[in-house]
């Protein structure tokens, strides 16, 4: 693509953006699979370890395959807006959330965070930042008064972290106004977009610091890889403190892996158009189906995060969670009376997925705390997939009948 051409479309900046000239004409970016580059004398060398020559030194370090996805995703993150982001590329989700917490913050710092997070992450806030003297508080952060008194009161606070629609309640925080909050006291806001996808919903649009994925779900959309990104605005933060903490702690991705994300993301737009359709005529079926307590799907004008959601997403998105009539029992029964749709953890794939967060994602977080964040022991996870919608509806009904 020439550069000087003016995208004006997400799925045209998904196809060509990050892509460069291949030497050798290869159409799609190779798979750059080498854990090192030569240097033509000592003297580059020299120059490429001290930055006044640019070029890649090793591969724990950065990776032309990585560099394509990287320039990928933060385009999608900015497109439209006139921001400028850095993108880093990890191993995983967590890898990409571990740098951004462990480049911030010190001893004697705390996260305030949504009490519904992701498992892993509430385990990193519970279990590994502790015994470094830093501390997660969890809050419901739909309360901006309640948010607002403890960003107040506590100046120990450093980060705003948010996840939103967040894993596995599909709760929605307002980004907008949490980082109005954390501007007024001086905090740091990073933002796990995963659910979204940036295609739905871009944090840095909102006044977000930092934008995290776990690229391994709707930006990669087909199960083949785990990955994920770290982006943020600070450019200078990003190649200086955050590079170095990125490359220190050795969470890179691999070549491989990115190279599938990229040939992933070009088709993110239609892919989650299609979801997001999908996930729309699921909820309304299973909202009225009469083995089925509750739906939490913010896309249903009844859920009390809808107003948010629709205010900074596109669309709702295709994650949904449901509470069924029978309790634990009954929500056992129907995952092993599933047909057509998969029992499995991760989301994001083109098939439609259910998992049961109090014995597989969120198995390591307390009872009580699972409980107090609304995962019951009853609630079943669904990510929606591509298939024709009349199969899922009629695998589900087969399921819960
Ligand atoms: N963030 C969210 C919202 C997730 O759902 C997950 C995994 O399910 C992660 C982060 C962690 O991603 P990964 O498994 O790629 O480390």
């Amino acid at each position: 693509m020439d550069k000087r051409f003016p995208i004006t479309g997400f799925s045209s900046l998904a196809i060509h953006s990050g892509h460069e000239t291949d030497p050798r004409y290869s159409h799609l970016v190779p798979v750059y699979a080498t854990s090192t580059y030569v240097f033509d004398d000592a003297e580059q060398g020299m120059r490429r370890f001290s930055g006044q020559e640019p070029g890649y030194i090793y591969s724990r370090w950065g990776n032309p395959t990585f560099t394509e996805a990287e320039e990928k995703i933060a385009a999608m993150e900015t497109f439209g807006t006139s921001v400028q982001v850095k993108a880093i590329l990890h191993s995983s989700g967590m890898a990409a959330i571990s740098s951004m917490m462990l480049s911030i913050l010190k001893s004697g710092d705390k996260v305030l965070s949504h009490y519904s997070l992701y498992g892993g992450t509430q385990e990193l806030l519970n279990r590994v930042l502790p015994p470094l003297n830093m501390e997660g508080i969890i809050a419901d952060l739909r309360d901006l008064n309640k948010a607002e008194d403890i960003l107040k009161k506590d100046p120990a606070i450093k980060l705003l972290y948010l996840e939103t629609p967040a894993n596995p309640t599909i709760q929605c925080v307002d980004i907008e106004e949490l980082c109005k909050l954390a501007r007024k006291y001086g905090k740091i806001v990073a933002c796990d977009n995963t659910f979204a996808t940036p295609y739905l919903q871009q944090p840095f649009r909102y006044g977000a610091d930092f934008v995290m994925h776990s690229t391994t779900k709707f930006l990669n959309g087909h199960g083949t890889a785990i990955g994920g990104v770290w982006l943020g605005k600070d450019i200078e933060f990003m190649n200086g403190h955050g590079t170095k903490v990125h490359r220190i702690l050795g969470g890179n991705a691999n070549p491989f892996d990115a190279f599938l994300l990229i040939n992933g993301m070009k088709t993110l737009e239609v892919r989650m158009d299609r979801h997001c359709h999908n996930a729309m005529e699921v909820a309304g079926f299973l909202e009225s189906h009469a083995a089925v307590a509750r739906v939490h799907y913010n896309g249903l004008p009844d859920h009390p995060d809808h107003s948010v959601a629709m205010k900074q997403m596109r669309h709702p998105g295709a994650m949904m969670s449901i509470e069924l009539k029978g309790g634990l029992q009954s929500g056992i029964r129907m995952m092993n009376n599933l047909k057509l749709c998969t029992r499995t953890v991760s989301l994001g794939t083109c098939d439609t997925l259910l998992c049961h967060p109090a014995s597989m994602t969120h198995y390591g977080v307390p009872k009580e705390q699972r409980e107090q964040f609304g995962i019951t022991d009853g609630l079943i996870r669904m990510s929606i997939g591509m298939e024709n919608v009349q199969d899922i509806l009629s695998d589900l009904d087969q399921a819960l009948n």
